[in-house]
Parts: structure tokens; C-alpha cells; sequence
């Protein structure tokens, strides 16, 4: 009755214009409509720019005084914006360098340089008592004389190909370039064949002049410009390599360094093209097959040869405070649910994209909620804003704080939403499939600063051109998997906390990621130079956190999801097809006689061996499990498209919502992945071989993948309970959410 009488109010064109808003009664979706477009009318590009100024004017690095500067003047931002905001301090391992030594000692002597220089266009460049030196972090120490072999990209893969070369890496410290992988697969797989030391260096053909000019003329990395980072293994675990699962509070236990699995057991330094050609030039062996040849102008060889390195690396490994910055906006009706938004503030050096653009635009939304708040705007449940410290080493202050609030957090913990850094060009989105269509909404509700359209109107296009014709005709955006990489994955592979993690970009090439080329100059020369982008971070991602926020239903939807599931189930039965017929050709290629001219001792090449046929994968647990989520997801939505007209009691509703917010801890794997057990969601993951690139599906994935066929059909089992559960929870929602808005029950 209520919903005709605003009928005959107000005019018609209103309602038909007015798109529906998920999780919103019509009359609800009204007020929060109106707040939300004075919300995307505040955050300012100025302001934007300003703070980058400050936050990035000198090196903030983990333990580093201005990075301890940076978390105080946030906390003071948020708090001047009226959130309740503090400090929560970690203390973590972080070892910084006292000695790096790389230079060739036969058949030449070259010392290498390891210096990234000062330019005079960048003013922060010159920063040199502050910047952290170009190293890797949580590489073991070491003082090593061997010879050297070029592995390319040093990804599994790569190894095959040196194996049926005869060319071992046993006792040798490998080169590989950047690319490929994660960075941290490449000393962890060079270990794992036997290499004794690893150098990682940028690649002009995959980073640098070949893409576009050198910086400071363009974007692109110039040639002494070195990538830091982390190679902790953060597939096993990320976090404080000392306190696995548990938040490393003053007190906390910490294991034996010696026993962190995660840290990196050969010494590992990341070079500049510059000092790499010398190295590579001074390879002898075989020429490097095509593919592997990257841009530098030299004959690109695998070695091993004459060429040897002298490799010596020396960590302070010290205990280090992390100051994670925690700001909170009390819920009007239900504190004890929290809504949370997240980026980091840490930079390897100056970090002006890498944090801080990100960082700014979550700065501009909690600026903005806050004058609503002023203006009488009442969120139903609890934000929080975090600014993680200690990403870049190894996503420290996001792991601990969630490792520390686990049992909170799995009870009260809505929705996160992370960002790290922001560009220009089109919204990407990934994570939980159950928000696909929520996130399509949002991208609805904002409009593109330069395209004149919606954001979500950008996105199709883009989609469009570059092939994906589904873009033009599946009315929801479909989002990405997650993997890692940034402070989204405790949240969501972890505690099982439905995530999304946005950001805009495709139109900012760039080459100084993680060097001290990262500036506000660069930035302010090369990407979102008019911060247009940024404000429309700040729109997106306050949009998403307001609409969560005050939400009579939340806003998850399950025929995605399902969908997608099966989308990730075709993928695996595709992967078992043609892994079976790789082997099968493989053996009877042996069978035939096609090596037997390769044993010959005198040819370098070695025969491959063969293989156990792959047996067939009974993947029907996995398809019954979906059907069910399908037939759950379809009555949920069916009691959901009744709640527009109905008179459902809050009350009613928030059994649904207790429901909803455990829809990711539903497809949680108690004793978590194959060789990993932090990881427990059981459709996405970072890749055990890829690192930061997802996994989905990853206990079946990768046990076919690894040719593993026992662990393959242990995981169909346990893949198949995820989803079970997650169809029971979506039907016991759809029952509840029945009985709050009188819909009758299917028979
Ligand atoms: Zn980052």
C-alpha cells in the first residue's frame, strides 16, 4: 500500500528512470539514491593531488620515519573527517640489505652498478639517505662463486625446456627476466632444480624502451631503473613469515627463522638491464631459443659457460613496527557489522602510484562520508577504513590485522573492498562472483570523467573491441577471479569475507613500478595527470561502501555465481581432456621410436620419459553440488523479487543477512589447500607456480596440472562440500527471506 501512495506522488518518469538497486526496497532506494549523489559530489581532484604531494614527498617504506609520519598524519585525516581513528601496531620481520655485491669474475670482470640514479626532471629522485636500496625482500644471505645460465622467465615451464637441452642449473646461479610469474616463483623454482643463487633483472623487451620512451622522455623504465619486491613465498603464506595464522602482536610466538618455510632459500637480487647485458653478453652455450630472447642488442645464450658471478648478499633481518592505520564510523542500527575499505600506505620507495593514488581517493570518500554524516546521513551498519602498512613486503599489516581479529572478523565482516593504486582508462573489478551484479550497479551509477558515459558503458565497449561479443548481450559485467598481490587476499582467501578489489587503468603504460622513479612527477606527467580518475575511484568505491552499508538485504546474488562455477568446471574437464592426450602423445611418440636418435650421447638433447596415462576425473560431485546451488540460487532470486512490495520486518531480514555474510566462509575448505592450509577458499587462489595470477578452482586445477590424479579426485570431493554447503546456505536464505516477505514456498 505504502509503495502505491509514492506512485501516485511522484512523477512517473522517476520511477521508470530509476534503475532498481539491489538490496533496496523501492522507498529505500530512494533516500539512499539522494545521498549517494551528494556523496559522488564531494571528492575533489585537488585535494587529490595535494595529498599525493605530501604522502609521497619522501620515502615511506616499512619501518622507514616517514613512513611512521604518513600513518599519523592518515590518522589524524580520519579523524578530522569525524571517524574514530587509531593506530594498530605489529611487530614484523623485515630484512633490509647491509651488503650487495654482483659482478662477472671470468671470462671478463664487470662489476655491477646497483645504483638507481638521481634525474634532474624528478625532485624526489635524489632522496638517497632515505630510499631502501634495489634488493629483494626475505631472500636468504649468501656469498657464492658459480656459473651462469639464462632461464628465461624461470617458470616451470622454462625448466622442461632446459631439461630436453641436457643443461642442469644444479650448483649455478640462474638470470631470468621479470615476466611470466610472480617474481617470487622464479628463486623458488630455481631451488627446487638446484640452483645456488638467482638474479632477476627487467627486460627492455617486456619492460622498458621497446614499449615506449625511457623515462624521463616517457614512461617507460630507463635502464639502470631496478624492480624491488618481495619474494617471500606468499603462495604458501603471506603475512610475517614468524607467526603463520596468528596477528604478530608484541607477545605472539614467533618460530625459529631458520623454520619460516616462506622464506626464500637461495640469495636473490633483482638488476637493471643495464648491469644484466653485460652478464648476459658474457653467456656462452647454446643460442636462447626465440622465444626467449628478450630486447637488449646481444645474442641471447643459455650458458652454462665461461661466465661466472660472484653473488654476495647480507640482510639486517630486525623485528620492525608496522603501523596500521584503523579509522571507524559507528553503524546507526547494527555496529556489530562491518564494512570495510582498504589500501595501503607503505611504498617500496616514494610509492606516488604504488600506494598512494589509491590511497588518496580513499582518503577523498572517507572525507566525503564524513561531511554526510555533518549533512544527517545515518549508515545502518559500522565502516571501517584501514591504510595497511607493510604491503609491499609481503601484504604484512592486512595479514596480521586479520589473523589477529580472525574470530571477530568471520562473525561481523560484510564486505571488504580493497584498492592499490589507481590509473586511467576502464574499471577493473575482481573478486567475489556472488557481487557481480552489485558491482554492475554501481558501474551504472558513475559516470566515465572523460567518455561521457557510465563507467559500466566504458567497460562494455572496451570488452566489446577487444573481442569479448558476450560484453554486448549478458546484462551483468562479468568481474575477474582474484589471485594476489595486494591486502584483498587475507580478507577473502583467509577469513572467507565477500571482497571486490577496484581500480581503473589500461591507458597508463608505465615502467617504475617499484623503483624510485615512482613519484609524484611521474605520476603527474604519465597517468591520471588531472586525477579525474581518481575521483572516480572515490565514487565507485564509496558507492559500493555507502550502498553495503545501509542495505536492507545484502546485495549477493547467486545465478552468477553458479554460473561461473561452471564456467571454472568446463575449464578443468577441458584441462583433464588435453592433459591426457598431451601424455598419450607423448608415449606413443617414445613408443614409435621418435627419440631413439636423441640418446645418442654425442647429441645434446635429452629423450623425455614417459608417462602414466591420465585416468578419467569423476567430476559429477562438483556438477550435482552446482545444480543445486543453480536451483537454490533461482529461489532466492524468486523470493528476492518479492520483497519490493512486501512489508518484510527488519528483524525478519537480518536472519537473511546473517546468512548472506557468510556466503564466502560457506566456500571455505576448513583444512585449506594441498601444501598451503592458510588458503582455504576453494575457487580462487593465487597460483602454487604462478604467484600472484589466480587459480580457480585451485585444488583440482593444480593437482591436474601437477598430474597428480589421487590429490585431483581428493579435491573433487572436497570442491563438491564447498559447494553444497554454499547451495544450503543460499536455500536456507531463500526460506528465510520466503517467510520475511510471505512469498509461498515452491512445492
Ligand atoms: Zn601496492
Amino acid at each position: 500500500m505504502k509503495l502505491l501512495a509514492l506512485l501516485l506522488v511522484l512523477p512517473a518518469a522517476n520511477i521508470v528512470d530509476d534503475p532498481p538497486m539491489r538490496g533496496y526496497t523501492p522507498a529505500s532506494a530512494k533516500i539512499e539514491r539522494e545521498w549517494e549523489a551528494k556523496f559522488r559530489a564531494i571528492p575533489e581532484p585537488s585535494r587529490m593531488r595535494e595529498a599525493m604531494r605530501r604522502l609521497s614527498a619522501r620515502p615511506h617504506h616499512l619501518g622507514s620515519p616517514y613512513g611512521k609520519d604518513n600513518a599519523e598524519w592518515i590518522r589524524a585525516q580520519f579523524a578530522s573527517y569525524g571517524f574514530d581513528a587509531r593506530i594498530e601496531r605489529f611487530d614484523v620481520l623485515f630484512p633490509t640489505p647491509k651488503v650487495r655485491v654482483v659482478e662477472l669474475v671470468a671470462p671478463t670482470r664487470f662489476v655491477a652498478k646497483l645504483e638507481e640514479p638521481a634525474l634532474k626532471e624528478d625532485p624526489t629522485s635524489n632522496q638517497k639517505s632515505e630510499q631502501l636500496p634495489t634488493y629483494n625482500a626475505y631472500s636468504a644471505d649468501g656469498d657464492i662463486t658459480a656459473p651462469l645460465v639464462y632461464v628465461n622467465y624461470g617458470v616451470p615451464a622454462d625448466y622442461e625446456q632446459l631439461e630436453r637441452r641436457g643443461i642442469s642449473v644444479k650448483g649455478a646461479i640462474v638470470i631470468a627476466r621479470y615476466g611470466g610469474s610472480w617474481r617470487g616463483i622464479k628463486p623458488k623454482v630455481a631451488y627446487e632444480h638446484g640452483a645456488v643463487g638467482a638474479l632477476i633483472y627487467s627486460d627492455p623487451k617486456d619492460d622498458g624502451f621497446a614499449e615506449g620512451e625511457a623515462y624521463p622522455a616517457g614512461p617507460y623504465r630507463p635502464k639502470d631503473g631496478v624492480q624491488r619486491g618481495s619474494v617471500l613465498d606468499m603462495p604458501t603464506y603471506p603475512g610475517d613469515p614468524l607467526t603463520p595464522g596468528v596477528g604478530s602482536s608484541p607477545g605472539a610466538k614467533r618460530l625459529d627463522r631458520k623454520d619460516a618455510v616462506t622464506i626464500m632459500k637461495i640469495p636473490v637480487l633483482p638488476i637493471s638491464y643495464a648491469d644484466a647485458q653485460p652478464l648476459l653478453a658474457a653467456l656462452s652455450g647454446p643460442v636462447a631459443p626465440s622465444s626467449w630472447r628478450g630486447g637488449l642488442p646481444i645474442t641471447y645464450r643459455i650458458g652454462p659457460g665461461a661466465a661466472r658471478v660472484h653473488l654476495k648478499l647480507e640482510f639486517d633481518w630486525k623485528q620492525t613496527p608496522l603501523y596500521n592505520v584503523i579509522a571507524t564510523l559507528k553503524g546507526a542500527t547494527n555496529p556489530d557489522e562491518w564494512v570495510m575499505r582498504g589500501n595501503h600506505h607503505d611504498g617500496w620507495v616514494n610509492g606516488a602510484e604504488d600506494p598512494i593514488s589509491g590511497l588518496i581517493a580513499e582518503l577523498e570518500e572517507a572525507r566525503a562520508l564524513g561531511e554526510l554524516v555533518k549533512q544527517g546521513w545515518k549508515p545502518k551498519r559500522t565502516i571501517v577504513y584501514a591504510a595497511w602498512d607493510g604491503e609491499e613486503p609481503s601484504l604484512l599489516g592486512s595479514t596480521e590485522w586479520v589473523e589477529e581479529h580472525m574470530t571477530e572478523l568471520r562473525a561481523k565482516g560484510v564486505f571488504y573492498l580493497n584498492s592499490d593504486g589507481n590509473g586511467r582508462g576502464v574499471l577493473n573489478v575482481s573478486g567475489s562472483h556472488s557481487l557481480e551484479r552489485f558491482v554492475t550497479e554501481v558501474a551504472n551509477d558513475v559516470q566515465d570523467p572523460e567518455a561521457r558515459v557510465t563507467v559500466a558503458q566504458r567497460l562494455r565497449a572496451a570488452r566489446v573491441v577487444s573481442g569479448a561479443a558476450e560484453a554486448r548481450s549478458r546484462s551483468d559485467l562479468r568481474i575477474d577471479a582474484m589471485g594476489s598481490g595486494s591486502d584483498f587476499t587475507p580478507f577473502l582467501q583467509h577469513a572467507g569475507v565477500p571482497t571486490l578489489d577496484a581500480s581503473f587503468g589500461g591507458e597508463d603504460g608505465g615502467g617504475i613500478y617499484h623503483s624510485i622513479y615512482d613519484s609524484f612527477y611521474w605520476y603527474t606527467h604519465f597517468s591520471d595527470t588531472s586525477f579525474v580518475y581518481g575521483r572516480a575511484l572515490s565514487q565507485v568505491a564509496g558507492t559500493m561502501i555507502m550502498r553495503v552499508a545501509s542495505a536492507d538485504v545484502l546485495p549477493a546474488e547467486f545465478g552468477n555465481l553458479a554460473e561461473t562455477s561452471r564456467r571454472y568446471l568446463t575449464e578443468l574437464a577441458a584441462l583433464r581432456e588435453s592433459t591426457a592426450k598431451e601424455i598419450d602423445e607423448l608415449n606413443k611418440q617414445i613408443a614409435d621410436g621418435a627419440f631413439a636418435m636423441v640418446n645418442d650421447p654425442r647429441n645434446p638433447l635429452r629423450a623425455p620419459k614417459a608417462q602414466a596415462p591420465a585416468p578419467h576425473i569423476n567430476f559429477a560431485p562438483i556438477e550435482n553440488a552446482s545444480d543445486s546451488l543453480d536451483r537454490a540460487a533461482a529461489r532466492f532470486e524468486k523470493a528476492y523479487g518479492a520483497l519490493a512490495g512486501s512489508a518484510a520486518s527488519s528483524a525478519a531480514l537480518a536472519q537473511v543477512n546473517a546468512l548472506l555474510r557468510q556466503a564466502d566462509q560457506a566456500l571455505l575448505i576448513p583444512e585449506g589447500l594441498p601444501k598451503r592450509p592458510w588458503y582455504q577458499h576453494a575457487l580462487y587462489a593465487p597460483g602454487f607456480y604462478t604467484g600472484y595470477g589466480v587459480k580457480t578452482m585451485p585444488g583440482v586445477r593444480e593437482a591436474i596440472e601437477q598430474k597428480d590424479w589421487v590429490l585431483a579426485e581428493e579435491q573433487v570431493g572436497k570442491l563438491a562440500a564447498a559447494l553444497s554447503r554454499e547451495g544450503a546456505l543460499v536455500s536456507r536464505a531463500a526460506v528465510l527471506l520466503e517467510q520475511a516477505t510471505n512469498v509461498r514456498p515452491v512445492p
